[in-house]
């Protein structure tokens, strides 16, 4: 189990980029933006409805918990987000 938060910065990188992976290519509207995506206010539209995929301590917990530690997943994370 994570026992922190994910350090996330909300600079919406993610939710920008869908298209990059197969898991959030369902959010995409079309150019690469999630449609959930509000841009003026560079936040998520459904929030405290957004899908597992973006939990990131939820998904973490269900899926990769068994394969990674949480320090380990944060840091892997991190990169990706700086890669966006
Ligand atoms: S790219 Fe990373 S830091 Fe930026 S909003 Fe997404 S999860 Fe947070
Ligand atoms: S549902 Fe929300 S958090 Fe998830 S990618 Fe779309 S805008 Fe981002």
């Amino acid at each position: 189990m994570s026992t922190q938060e994910f350090p996330c910065t909300a600079c919406g990188k993610c939710c920008r980029h869908v298209n990059l992976s197969n898991e959030t290519a369902f959010l995409d509207r079309g150019d690469a933006i999630c449609k959930f995506f509000n841009e003026d206010a560079n936040l998520c539209t459904i929030y405290n409805d957004r899908p597992l995929v973006c939990r990131v301590e939820d998904y973490y917990n269900k899926y990769l918990s068994d394969s990674y530690k949480w320090d380990e997943f944060v840091k892997i994370n991190l990169i990706i987000c700086e890669d966006l």
